[in-house]
């Protein structure tokens, strides 16, 4: 064909003005539509190129695209970066002083800008909907779009209001933009924001460079180390706990062991937080130690690992924080390390969470998908995306059962023995005593109760502290015993353990893997 490019196609921008050769997934279609004037819908997984969904069909529409984002570091960083491939961009947050602020406003009225950033609380005021009015629009794109969802942890009363778009700028195509929705929140924002003609593009929620690997917590701190030394040296990776505490301490302790590793938690002065996120997007090899504070709108395609210290408290959150690796395609992994102790301080903080009973309800039928995913013997991954309603035609062959089926166990007798031993005490004490008995140990707390007197007293010799844990881990994540959070972490039988201990079913549990086999060069202490 000798038809010269058109300046203004979706393919002649991806290329000329961003520099890649070809779309992704359904991009392109996503792109068309809104180039066409229609709304969308768009669920794509982090990493999976959402900004390009709206930058191009902003710069191939007349007029300018409003983007509307919570994050303000994310807006600076996009701005930047369209800024860098010749793109007129900008933000108006509450970060710019009155003057800047108004150039901007100016630069809109005459046209001259092609994408304006904004905050939901900014677009909102009279003030920007009025200067709006009289700017051309070319889209609007509400990006992170489930903060309009009520029941999400993201909630923010602003995105209520959005909807007010719809009706003031009807002519005006809208995108809603998220990579965390599941059938329900999808519906919140169709209904929400007004986007009941929009078409839907739900993308597989598939991230085949992602190995996903969970492994019980037996010495988090040899397991870490040997992970990092054996496979990430050099690399740049997110680890993450749940406390601030933790983050420090294992920041600095991973500096002592010469990792290019900094703490980011929101506890820290926001000058410490933005230069060490700075430093992990422009230098090379820094670890991240965080808690859930650190990643949203992080766009560095090169992480290499994202491990886990501490159980996530749903799957949705282990997807999106597990997410952050990988982003450039490459292979990465996915580390967790979990143990009895998450289990019982996510079930705590579950029962004394703000909110109703449903909402507690909610909290702890997540936080037990999320157990059940680390418990299981098949496929972690066709598990995963079984969990976002999408069905994987085989196993993947790139996750840790796959890769080492888990071999298991006749726990059928233990279990007893550990089921008796609670029974016996009253079911009013937590693991570490029951464990106690079942060992033998002598305790400050066994003589008090005379607990040594028990006929359970000593049964449990044979398995180490660490496999009763393990064992009532796995017992608990199946339902045979709870842990009451009102009563000390109690720990307590439930109906289904009739048939285990009458001897009519057989229990098969997880083998715990032994201490790491792999050399490592880690250093005493
Ligand atoms: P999301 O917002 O969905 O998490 P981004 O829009 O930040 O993802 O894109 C993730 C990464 O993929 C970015 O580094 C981006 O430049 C890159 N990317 C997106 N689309 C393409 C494409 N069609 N070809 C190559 N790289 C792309
Ligand atoms: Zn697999």
């Amino acid at each position: 064909m000798t038809e010269t490019p058109d300046a203004q196609s979706p393919h002649y921008i991806l290329e000329h003005t961003f520099g890649y050769t070809g779309f992704r997934g359904d991009q392109q279609d996503i792109i068309e539509s809104l180039v066409r004037g229609e709304d969308a819908l768009v669920l794509m997984p982090t990493g999976g190129g959402k900004s390009l969904c709206y930058q191009i069909p902003a710069l191939a529409r007349p007029g300018c695209g409003i983007v509307i984002s919570p994050l303000i570091a994310l807006m600076q960083d996009q701005v930047e970066a369209l800024r860098a491939a010749g793109v007129s961009a900008a933000f108006l947050n509450s970060s710019l002083d009155f003057r800047s602020a108004q150039e901007i406003e100016q630069q809109l009225l005459g046209g001259e800008l092609k994408l304006l950033y904004l905050a939901p609380e900014r677009l909102l005021q009279p003030r920007t909907l009025e200067l709006l009015a009289q700017a051309e629009v070319a889209l609007f794109a509400i990006d992170e779009a489930h903060c309009v969802s009520q029941w999400g942890h993201d909630f923010r009363a602003d995105y209520l209001q959005l909807s007010c778009l719809h009706q003031r700028f009807p002519q005006v195509p809208r995108v809603a933009l998220t990579a965390t929705a599941d059938q329900r929140t999808r519906q919140e924002i169709a209904q929400r924001l007004d986007l009941s003609d929009a078409r839907h593009f739900i993308s597989s929620f598939d991230r085949p460079n992602i190995q996903y690997r969970i492994a019980p917590k037996n010495n988090p701190k040899r397991q870490l180390l040997q992970f990092l030394n054996t496979e990430q040296q050099g690399h740049a990776g997110v680890i993450y706990c749940l406390s601030r505490n933790k983050v420090e301490s294992t920041a600095e302790w991973l500096q002592q062991q010469g990792f290019n590793a900094l703490p980011y938690h929101a506890g820290l002065p926001s000058e410490v937080r933005a230069e060490h996120q700075r430093r992990f997007l422009r230098e090379e090899g820094v670890v991240m130690v965080a808690t859930i504070a650190f990643g949203m709108g992080i766009d560095k395609p090169d992480v290499r690992f994202v491990a886990h210290l501490d159980l996530p408290k749903s799957v949705e959150a282990y997807y999106q924080e597990t997410g952050r690796a990988g982003r450039d395609g490459d292979p990465a992994t996915a580390l967790l390390l979990y143990g009895l102790e998450d289990v019982v301080k996510l079930s705590q903080m579950a029962a004394t969470s703000e909110g109703n009973e449903e909402h507690k309800r909610q909290e702890r039928q997540r936080l037990d998908a999320m157990l059940g995913l680390c418990e299981i013997t098949s496929c972690r991954r066709r598990a995963l995306l079984r969990y976002f309603n999408e069905t994987l035609e085989a196993d993947c062959g790139n996750c840790d059962t796959c890769l080492e089926p888990p071999a298991t166990w006749d726990a059928s007798d233990a279990a007893r023995k550990l089921m008796s031993s609670i029974y016996r005490t009253g079911q009013r004490f937590g693991a570490a005593h029951v464990i106690d008995v079942l060992r033998g140990a002598d305790t400050e707390k066994i003589r008090q109760f005379n607990h040594n007197q028990l006929s359970t007293y000593g049964i449990g010799s044979d398995l180490s502290a660490n496999e009763w844990r393990a064992v009532t881990r796995q017992l608990v994540v199946r339902g045979y015993l709870q842990v009451n959070a009102e009563a000390f972490n109690a720990l307590q039988l439930t109906e289904q353990c009739r048939p285990v201990l009458r001897g009519e079913e057989t229990l098969q549990l997880r083998t715990l893997p032994k201490a790491p086999a792999r050399a490592t060069r880690e250093s005493a202490g």
